[in-house]
């Protein structure tokens, strides 16, 4: 049996240890160890100049979160795959490997909170200039791209207003251009989409999300295909010369990982790594669940607005299920006729957490406008076309009917 043969869920089970463990234990232990120990000098010289693959200390590399990373790495078909301690630890590390002084960033004002404040706020402070446009009118992405382009950035469905950009459009457009397409695919993950056949070249994620198993912990992955022509870029030219496409691997693993140290720790590596195990069956629920919920919250008088790309009467359906099927995340909006009645639902709400996050095994509600978005502007806010009248629907594992009777009673 040949095992490159095998299915997403054969292939990520199987993946093999980097070296045999010497009791044969079948899940990869938590080698919670700060640093390695060297037995001659020699050894310890090749390992720093990375000559061998030993290790030397877990800033830069561990047993158990190179395990993580092998199997994602595996399901991915990717290049190199990096672990960090948060999304926006991958987001922060993968951009910093490709931007500097002078260099300008195309993307859509749908952002993550902390991603926009990131672009708009500290990368600004070190003049890294960022250019906000609608990611729907091409024309527009394409005139915003210049020779100091670093990167195109997206989200490939955004949060809360759900909107998807048409990957194979916007690629087409990266490709031309000789920019590399940054995505942020957190909310899709790897068992529902090929980020690599949408010609996206770095992939970002928030494996706190569906992949930690529950919420378990806090994680992030940067993910690089080996796709782009780094010679194309202003930074990584030099290096393109001596790693052709692995040019933004060798930057980021021997220069920035290291230096901004946030690489992901043994412990979460062992969660997540077991989290990864139990991804596709969760989504196929939490997907199902969601999807079911927003169809009959659509036949509620009181709800004004459904917004799931998975719906038939959504302005994204045809584009979505064209790139995510008919899993398109376990997240949903829905709109009340007030913030007051937001409110209200929120407090009543009996069996459906009052909580943040995404991808919980519970479902989780949270009213993005006065939580997420409290600190932003009235006008930015409304720039990032954030309601006051919307609830954001993070849909777990629990049975369909209980959660579907809370929401009827909390809706009133
Ligand atoms: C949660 C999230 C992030 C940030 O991830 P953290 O793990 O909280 O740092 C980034 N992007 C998206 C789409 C997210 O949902």
């Amino acid at each position: 049996m040949n095992k490159k043969d095998l299915s997403f869920d054969g292939k990520l089970l199987n993946t093999p240890f980097g070296k045999k463990d010497v009791y044969g234990a079948l899940s990869m232990p938590v080698y919670q160890s700060a640093a390695f120990e060297f037995d001659t000098a020699e050894a310890m010289e090749a390992a720093f100049k990375g000559l061998s693959a030993d290790h030397t200390y877990s800033r830069i590399t561990n047993p158990t979160v190179q395990y993580f990373e092998s199997r994602v790495q595996l399901i991915t078909n990717a290049l190199s795959v990096t672990a960090v301690n948060s999304g926006m630890a991958a987001i922060t590390n993968a951009i910093i490997t490709m931007a500097q002084m002078g260099s300008n960033i195309v993307t859509s004002r749908f952002l993550f909170g902390n991603t926009y404040s990131f672009f708009a706020t500290t990368l600004a402070a070190f003049g890294v200039e960022v250019r906000f446009c609608d990611l729907k009118n091409l024309y527009e992405v394409e005139s915003h791209v210049d020779d100091n382009t670093c990167a195109v950035f997206l989200e490939i469905i955004t949060n809360p207003q759900m909107e998807v950009v048409n990957l194979k459009a916007i690629s087409e457009i990266t490709k031309q251009k000789g920019v590399p397409l940054v995505a942020d695919t957190t909310i899709v993950p790897f068992c529902a989409f090929n980020a690599k056949e949408w010609g996206i070249n770095i992939e970002v994620v928030s494996s706190t999300k569906y992949i930690s198993g529950g919420a378990t912990s806090l994680g992030g992955l940067i993910i690089d295909y080996g796709n782009f022509d780094w010679l194309n870029s202003p930074k990584l030219h030099a290096l393109a010369k001596e790693f052709g496409p692995a040019a933004f691997t060798a930057k980021l693993r021997k220069e920035i990982h290291r230096n901004l140290g946030a690489y992901m720790t043994p412990q979460v590596a062992y969660l997540q790594t077991l989290g990864l195990e139990t991804l596709t069956i969760r989504y196929e629920k939490a997907t199902t669940t969601c999807r079911q919920l927003a169809e009959r919250l659509e036949s509620l008088p009181k709800v004004e607005r459904v917004n799931y790309t998975g719906l038939p009467n959504n302005t994204f359906s045809a584009l979505s299920f064209e790139q995510f099927g008919d899993k398109p995340g376990a997240m949903f909006t829905f709109d009340l006729t007030s913030r007051e009645a937001c409110f209200s639902f929120m407090n009543r709400l009996c069996l459906v957490r009052r909580a943040t996050n995404l991808f919980d095994n519970k479902t989780l509600a949270i009213h993005p406008a006065s939580t997420i978005y409290a600190t932003f502007t009235p006008e930015v806010r409304k720039e990032m076309n954030v309601s006051d009248k919307t609830i954001r629907i993070s849909v777990g594992l629990e049975d369909v009917e209980d959660l579907f009777a809370d929401f009827v009673q909390a809706i009133g």
